[in-house]
């Protein structure tokens, strides 16, 4: 087992991380930016290790600092959680170099997947279904471009290889707007990311976002916990999410599982990772991989009963997967909401001093949070402050639970996105289960 672990990370997922630990009986380091010294898992932590200044680019994305915390502390691991360096291979490469365990793939399949074009060709090869488009990158040949977007179909959308965060996409209606649609593309992406190359995908009008949970243990043995859907997003950022999706025909989901798991085999998959895909009118269709554990893998944990990080951590001292896929189970309904701190109408964010916090509770809820009465939550990071999750034996169960925990909670001192949540948990169409992609920022009116 990892002899200690520092936590490269902040906020719930630190003091999820850290709890995992504790189960293990593995000792921890936290890292920390200066304000966070009053983080809950900093204080529960076996050890911890200042970093840097408040800005994330001075601490929580700062390599050599975070590598020499490791040194002092005589760690034998990282685990990255998710955002900050979670996806960054040059990360995992110099945590290995330096001779410590990164929690998670090589950082070769990290610079796989990494760039959606070799993402892409890789998913083809294992028979994971793709969106229709250019596969490879575009050139210079304008006439071959219109000919590829004229093959797919209007509308089309142009992608950057690099791309990520929901930036370096454009959508194109009608092929007049193609070639100029891609410059501008190609020098966004050049300007963000370091890399010019775009693609062409179709664009598809109404797709849910479904995605299928896998772990491997990069010795030959890889298997899938499901799926789960988090199509209510508002700018691309997920805001409920749920496992299993509903209402998706078994035989397609079925393949694409098979198909996920050969592509985790094919690659040498190593960790937990998700295969993130758009579905319509029964098909899948993979837009991109996440190499890491995802904010919404608690849906997954309450209807399996398997412990995502606990695995993580296992599999990262060098374990074979401690179960198989006969093992795996899927048993009721589990539903997530994102708490943030952030103003329920305007969405800007709200910072600031939490003067009580009552945390929902009863059977079937969790809650994933760093919060306490007296903390303040900082401006400089990510607003999500808190995960309610509710399970039941039914999506209906597991949504009733939710209305009452979202009753329950309060949080006094600064705005949050509660009211938001009490009005999806009763929405009719969202009750129904399978709205799409739209449904959220079409309900807000935005
Ligand atoms: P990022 O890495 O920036 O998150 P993704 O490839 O995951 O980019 O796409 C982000 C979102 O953009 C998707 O969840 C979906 O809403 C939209 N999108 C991406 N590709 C397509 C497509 N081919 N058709 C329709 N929508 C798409």
């Amino acid at each position: 087992m990892i002899d200690k672990l520092v936590i490269a990370n902040r906020g719930e997922i630190a003091l999820r991380i850290l709890r995992a630990c504790k189960e293990l009986d593995i000792p921890t380091v936290a890292v920390h930016s200066k304000v966070d010294a009053e983080l809950m898992h900093v204080r529960l932590a076996d050890e911890s290790v200042c970093i840097g200044p408040n800005p994330s680019a001075q601490s929580y994305l700062n390599i050599p600092a975070i590598i020499s915390a490791a040194e002092i502390t005589n760690a034998s691991a990282i685990h990255p959680g998710y955002g900050f360096l979670a996806e960054n291979a040059d990360f995992a490469e110099q945590v290995e170099r330096s001779g410590f365990v990164f929690v998670g793939p090589t950082a070769d399949v990290i610079r796989l997947m990494g760039d959606k074009v070799s993402a892409i060709k890789a998913m083809q090869q294992a028979g994971v279904p793709t969106v229709p488009g250019s596969n490879g990158p575009l050139t210079q040949d304008s006439e071959r471009t219109i000919m590829i977007a004229r093959d797919i179909g209007y509308p089309v959308i142009v992608k950057a290889a690099a791309g990520g965060g929901g930036r370096g996409m454009r959508v194109v209606h009608e092929e007049a707007d193609l070639l100029s649609s891609i410059d501008l593309t190609r020098s966004e992406a050049m300007a963000a990311f370091g890399d010019a190359t775009v693609y062409l995908e179709k664009f598809l009008q109404n797709p849910r976002h479904v995605e299928v949970q896998v772990i491997a243990d990069g010795q030959g043995n890889a298997v899938h916990l499901g799926d789960r859907d988090c199509s209510l997003q508002r700018r691309h950022q997920k805001v409920v999410e749920e496992a299993p999706a509903p209402g998706i025909a078994e035989d397609a989901r079925n393949e694409v599982y098979a198909a996920c798991v050969k592509a985790c085999l094919e690659i040498g998959y190593r960790g937990a990772g998700t295969f993130e895909f758009l579905y319509e009118d029964g098909r899948f269709y993979f837009i991109e991989m996440n190499t890491r554990v995802q904010v919404e893998h608690p849906v997954t944990e309450m209807v399996t009963g398997i412990d995502i990080v606990k695995e993580q951590l296992n599999i990262a001292s060098g374990q074979p997967l401690s179960f198989s896929q006969s093992d795996v189970h899927i048993s009721g309904h589990s539903v997530e909401c994102r708490i943030n701190a952030e103003d329920p109408d305007s969405f800007i964010p709200s910072p600031g001093p939490v003067e009580r916090f009552h945390p929902p509770g009863g059977n079937g809820i969790r809650v994933d949070s760093h919060l306490y009465s007296g903390y303040t939550v900082p401006p400089y990071y990510d607003s999500l402050i808190a995960k309610v999750i509710a399970t039941g034996a039914t999506r209906a169960e597991a949504l009733k639970r939710m209305r009452n925990a979202l009753e329950e909670m309060i949080i006094v001192g600064i705005k949050t996105n509660i009211p938001l949540h009490r009005q999806l948990v009763v929405d009719e169409p969202f009750g129904q289960g399978g709205v799409n992609i739209h449904y959220l920022e079409k309900k807000l009116g935005l």
